[in-house]
Formats: C-alpha cells, sequence, structure tokens
C-alpha cells in the first residue's frame, strides 16, 4: 500500500475527517482552510506521543493508543475554554500494519467523535511509531482561560479525583495483573482521559487561571503559580478520593499518586470565593482543594493543616 492510498484507506474516509462547522475545507488540499467568526481567536495545541516513551513499544493497544492522543492533546483547548474545531496528525511508522492502523483510525474516530473534532490533515512519514496532534479551537477575543490571573484570595479547585490515570500505569506496564472493576476503571481513564470541554466553558468568565492536569497535580499548579507569581496552598484533606484507588492501593500511595501522577487530564483551576455555590451546583464532581495567597510556589498541607515536604516534581524529559 502507497503512501496516499494509506491516507486515503484509515485517514482521509474516515468519518471524522467528514468536515463540518469551522472547517471551510479539510484533507486533500496543500493546507486546511478553518473560519472563525469575527471576535474569535484561534486556540492551537500540538502533542508528541512517542513509542517506548509515551507509550510502550511495540503498543498492542492501537484503537486504545488513538484514543489517548487524541484526548491527551484536546484536552489543552477545554483547560483554554476553547470550543473544539479540528485536529491534525502528523503519523511516523516504521511498517504498514492494517490491522494495527486501522484499529488506531477507529480510536481516533470514537475520541474525534467525542471531543467534536475533525480531521483536517497531517503528515505520513516511516520512521520510529510516533504521533504528533495539533488540535485546533475557538475562544471569544481576550476570553481564553489563561494560568497567569490567579489572585490572591481566590480558591483553588480540581475537576475531580486525582491519581486515577497513574494507578493505571502498573496494569498498562504489565506489573499488575488487573482483576475486577476498580482496575478497569483506572485502565479506562488511562486509555480514554475525558477532556473537560464542558468544565472549561463554564470556567470562561468565571476562573482567573486553568490548566490541565498532564504533569501531576502539584507539578501543574506551581505553572499556575509560577505565570500568576503568587503561591498556591493545596490542603490534602480536601483532594477527592478516587474509590477505585483507595480499593486498589495503600492510602500512602493513592496520595502520592494523586498530588505527583500524571495524564488524569482534569482541570485544575482558581476561582473568586463567590463563584464557589455555582460550582458545587453545576459541576458536584469539582472540589474546591486549596487557595491563593500572595507568594510563590506551591505549599501542600497534610491532613492535620501541615506543610508537607513536597512530592516529586513532574515528569520532565530532559
Ligand atoms: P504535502 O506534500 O502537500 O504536505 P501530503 O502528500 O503530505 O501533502 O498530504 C496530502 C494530503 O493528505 C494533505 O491534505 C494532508 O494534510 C493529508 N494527510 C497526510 N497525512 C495525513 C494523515 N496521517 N492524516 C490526515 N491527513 C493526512
Ligand atoms: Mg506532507
Amino acid at each position: 500500500m502507497g503512501e496516499f492510498e494509506l491516507i486515503r484507506r484509515y485517514f482521509a474516509a474516515a468519518p471524522c475527517a467528514r468536515g463540518g462547522p469551522g472547517v471551510a475545507l479539510g484533507i486533500g488540499d496543500d493546507c486546511a482552510l478553518l473560519a472563525l467568526a469575527p471576535g474569535e481567536q484561534l486556540a492551537v495545541s500540538t502533542d508528541t506521543l512517542t513509542a517506548g516513551v509515551h507509550f510502550p513499544d511495540p503498543c498492542p493497544h492501537a484503537f486504545e493508543l488513538g484514543q489517548r492522543a487524541l484526548a491527551v492533546s484536546a484536552s489543552d483547548l477545554a483547560a483554554m475554554g476553547a470550543t473544539p474545531l479540528g485536529f491534525t496528525l502528523a503519523l511516523t511508522l516504521p511498517t504498514v500494519e492494517p490491522t494495527w492502523l486501522e484499529a488506531l483510525a477507529r480510536g481516533l474516530g470514537a475520541m474525534a467523535e467525542q471531543c467534536d473534532l475533525r480531521l483536517v490533515g497531517g503528515d505520513t512519514t516511516r520512521g520510529p511509531l510516533s504521533l504528533t496532534l495539533t488540535v485546533f479551537g475557538r475562544v471569544p477575543t481576550g476570553r481564553a482561560l489563561l494560568r497567569s490571573g490567579a489572585r490572591p484570595g481566590d480558591l483553588l479547585c480540581l475537576g475531580g479525583a486525582p491519581g486515577e490515570a497513574g494507578g493505571a500505569l502498573p496494569f498498562v506496564l504489565g506489573q499488575r495483573a488487573p482483576s475486577g472493576s476498580s482496575s478497569a476503571h483506572l485502565l479506562a481513564r488511562y486509555w480514554a482521559p475525558q477532556p473537560q470541554f464542558g468544565l472549561g466553558l463554564w470556567l470562561r468568565g468565571r476562573a482567573t487561571a486553568a490548566q490541565d492536569v498532564s504533569d501531576g497535580l502539584v507539578a501543574d499548579c506551581g505553572h499556575i503559580a509560577t505565570a500568576s507569581g503568587v503561591r498556591l496552598v493545596l490542603e490534602t484533606a480536601r483532594l477527592p478520593v478516587s474509590a477505585a484507588l483507595a480499593e486498589l492501593f495503600p492510602a500512602d500511595e493513592v496520595l502520592r499518586l494523586a498530588l505527583g501522577a500524571g495524564d488524569d487530564y482534569l482541570l485544575v483551576f482558581t476561582l473568586p470565593p463567590d463563584q464557589a455555590p455555582a460550582l458545587a451546583a453545576t459541576w458536584p464532581q469539582a472540589q474546591v482543594i486549596g487557595r491563593v495567597e500572595a507568594g510563590s510556589g506551591v505549599t501542600v498541607l497534610d491532613t492535620l493543616g501541615q506543610p508537607m515536604t513536597p512530592v516529586q516534581a513532574g515528569f520532565q524529559h530532559f
């Protein structure tokens, strides 16, 4: 199968490549054309997943990989409060294995449908397996959720129970055998993270800062603290606890995963206190987990309210 037949069969002919609102021109020309309404900005984010670094090599779970690759990128749009528009896929493959490619394309398509994102282009090359996805969204001019607006007095909030994707890693890596619904739940959170688009849209015009948790809760809170020039105080006693994690891991490990594991793609955000009742009413799975103070960095308080030694920093490639 040649390059163009591969592109056509698995990607250009996929349901998610049919186009839709905002896609003036999709796959097939030198560029795609995306249409924005007057008063809108284009939100753009790109992520690369490399075999052996971001997912096991070889990766038998092609469907899950496709789902996860797109969810990881789409989550950045949610974190900006952007409405999904489209995405491109730059795919590097060592060999063409039709069954594997078909499963990858189906996984991408499933997440594309879930996130309301259309495939508008890409590139296909030979080499060590990697996927680079670039996502596009639209946001009213000046209304995107940035990392830089947190103010002393704001509440620190989180979109759900953290650490679940990290808790799936022993199962993903084959160090522990999955059994029962709790490990299945964690594996689903790892392979099919759910970008919090609804929450991101709701936060537009309410939150003072936001981002998605990809590197670990404490590390990502650190990015908001730095960008905003404030201190974030995280109270571990207020963290939502995952029932699946609590069933499978001892309490100290659950806390370590909640604070330090990446890959959850929950939104962490700061909110003026007068928004707290509306948050609780609209997003019951979200939780106030701390507060913003003058200062710098992240202070983590243990269950007694005492500062803890900072947990490991977030994942860094270099
Ligand atoms: P060019 O040489 O102009 O970059 P290509 O031959 O790489 O064009 O691609 C032809 C068309 O197919 C382009 O519209 C491109 O965006 C699209 N395309 C290539 N690879 C992929 C892919 N993996 N997924 C989706 N679209 C792709
Ligand atoms: Mg090309």
